[in-house]
């Protein structure tokens, strides 16, 4: 088509759009949403890099400013960590998993935090309401279409040790029905997603001990997305927080390392896990 058709037509497009579509075009410029064929979906709250108009950088509640507690930084390159996992599972299976990353950067909306926490503006509410609302969406597909389980696994960074992946499930609580169905290997064995990881030299931390047993480190024992989609709520799924070491994920070629070989687990896991059997 004439390029001088575009821009009216583009008008035209927007124009046509009712008020609450309209809004949703806006709020999906901050999501990369991919519907999948796999019973997985992959989430990643804070690889987002983009400004939302009109939005202030958020200030935190004012105890939690000086405490530390209040994070805005980016968990850097998850975003594209995620995104790659997504393309390098549907390589090796032929399918697609589910993906919902936001692109909105942490200081202006965290998806990982209930909305009260989360945002401080109107227009970063919508940003919130889009991610929660999709990952809301695709769980409850996810639950019809898979009747023998699916599984959240919910992206990070951390900064506190670089070669190491820490496990969130809030101590085995956000995987419930695959602990119960299976045993701990689902969560732990050489199929599991951390086991798989494990046996490819990875340090992961717990070690791949029952849950529990140790506990999971605190701060990245599992936040807001696991404890709200996980096992053990009614509409739930098994859920997975996974904190990334900067040298998974920092170096372009490291993180393709990374990506293919979370992708090998998820081929694994659902294979073993996640598959009817005859
Ligand atoms: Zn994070």
């Amino acid at each position: 088509m004439p390029t001088s058709l575009i821009p009216r037509l583009i008008a035209c497009t927007v124009l046509a759009l009712s008020p609450a579509s309209a809004a949703a075009a806006q709020t999906n410029e901050f999501l990369q949403v991919q519907r999948g064929e796999l019973p997985v979906i992959i989430t990643a709250p804070h690889g987002g890099s983009l400004p939302i108009p009109g939005v202030p950088k958020r200030l935190g509640p004012e105890g939690e400013r000086t405490s530390g507690k209040f994070v805005t930084s980016q968990d850097t390159r998850t975003f594209e960590l995620a995104t790659t996992t997504a393309k390098r599972v549907e390589e090796l299976t032929g399918k697609k998993p589910y993906l919902v990353a936001s692109k909105a950067h942490r200081q202006y909306v965290d998806p990982n935090r209930p909305e009260k926490e989360a945002v401080e503006h109107p227009n970063a509410q919508a940003v919130h309401a889009a991610f929660h609302g999709q990952v809301r969406e695709f769980v409850d597909e996810l639950r019809k279409k898979f009747p023998a389980g699916a599984l959240l696994l919910d992206i990070h960074g951390q900064a506190a040790s670089t070669n190491t992946i820490y496990r969130g499930t809030q101590n085995g609580t956000t995987v419930m029905k695959m602990v119960e169905k299976h045993g701990a290997s689902a969560l732990t064995g050489e199929n599991s997603i951390l086991g798989y990881l494990a046996v490819k030299g990875i340090k992961i931390e717990p070690p791949n001990t029952p849950p529990g047993t140790p506990p999971e480190t605190r701060a990245f024992g599992g936040g807001y997305i696991v404890r709200s989609y996980g096992s053990h709520t009614t509409n739930g799924v098994d859920a997975i927080q996974l904190e990334f070491g900067g040298a998974f994920r920092m170096d372009a070629k490291k993180r393709e390392e990374t990506a293919r070989w979370l992708a090998e687990a998820i081929k694994a896991c659902t294979e073993k896990y996640l598959t009817p059997k005859p």
